[in-house]
């Protein structure tokens, strides 16, 4: 008798923060799909990401109640990226075939995993979930066109602006990812940078399935400019062209006025605003210049200091009174 090959194993990575209010819907659509496709071994990786809510706590239940679900949880509220990180390493080093990465609030519907799983299958190494209809609106909405329109004019690889976190990555992108060692991540442009055979599966983007966003517009606004100073050198390069062309204009200028004054003309004692304007200006173009070097100065130092980009709370100590 053949033993039967063992399924793959198919491992969903999802961030949570303060998401009591989704939980029960979000196991309950979960275990939905895992009990109707017996193709895959499941396993959801429910990444805890400093919740001060009872989130951790309601994990950790379902984990008992149901085997299939994991509690990873780490030490303090690390951000989205860390919480993403450390589900694909746990992932990674528990043997998965396949991740899925995805938000924890239902608004990347588990019910399109299924066909991930399938180009998956049909030979894809990275599956990104594409939106065919977007759910933010208002200002929201906006800022989120305005910085992929210029993420991808600005980024040295192209990144698609329809996907974000939600696709599948196979176990060799998921290796090549853990070999990536830099400490600010964006996800979506390092799955663009890793390369491998790519295919897109779109879908309906969901409302929030209850309670609020938990990114804040400001942590938004900082993962944005994370995307572009990790991913692009161009703000160094607008700078340099800046310098030169300011530069031009002043040497222009000095043998201007120097000519002036050898042909015998007067200087003025006017000109004050024209030299405050001046001034005012150059000064304001050298901050934003040392502003911009100080974004990715600060980048690298964080990368040099070489500090972990989460900590994880030990699983055997997690409740075990000392
Ligand atoms: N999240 C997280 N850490 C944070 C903030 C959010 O792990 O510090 C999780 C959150 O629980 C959710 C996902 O990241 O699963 C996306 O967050 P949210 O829905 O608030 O953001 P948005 O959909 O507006 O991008
Ligand atoms: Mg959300």
């Amino acid at each position: 008798m053949h033993a039967p090959t063992p399924l793959p194993t198919l491992a969903l990575v999802i961030p949570v923060f303060n998401e009591h209010a989704v939980l029960p819907e979000l196991f309950r659509r979960l275990a939905a799909l895992f009990d109707t496709h017996h193709d895959l071994t499941w396993r959801a990786i429910l990444v805890d990401d400093g919740s001060r809510d009872d989130s951790a706590a309601l994990v950790l239940a379902q984990s008992v109640r149901d085997p299939r679900f994991e509690l990873v949880e780490l030490s303090r509220n690390f951000g989205f990226q860390a919480a993403l990180s450390a589900g694909l390493t746990h992932a990674h080093h528990t043997g998965a075939d396949a991740v899925v990465t995805m938000d924890a609030d239902l608004q990347d519907p588990p019910e399109v995993i299924p066909a991930l799983v399938a180009a998956w299958r049909t030979g894809a190494e990275v599956v990104r979930a594409t939106r065919r209809t977007r759910a933010e609106t208002g200002l929201r909405r906006l800022a989120f066109d305005l910085f992929h329109q210029t993420f991808g004019r600005l980024s040295d690889i192209p990144i698609d602006s329809n996907s974000g976190t939600f696709g599948l990555i196979g176990r060799d992108a998921l290796a090549a990812f853990e070999q990536l060692p830099e400490r600010h991540r964006f996800f979506p442009g390092l799955r663009a940078w890793i390369g491998f055979t790519t295919a897109d599966v779109p879908y309906d983007r969901q409302e929030r399935a209850a309670g609020q966003p938990q990114q804040t517009f400001r942590r938004l606004v900082r993962y944005a400019l994370d995307g572009v100073f990790s991913f692009s050198r161009l703000p160094l390069r607008v700078l340099t062209y800046a310098g030169i062309f300011v530069a031009c204009l002043g040497f222009a200028a000095g043998i201007f006025f120097v000519l002036w004054r050898i042909l015998g003309n007067e200087t003025s004692q006017q000109g004050f605003t024209s030299l405050a304007a001046l001034i005012t200006f150059i000064g304001g173009v050298q901050l934003i210049g040392i502003g911009v070097l100080g974004e990715y100065l600060g980048r690298v130092y964080e990368e040099v200091k070489q500090r972990p980009h989460y900590l994880v709370k030990p699983a055997a100590r997690r409740h075990a009174p000392r």
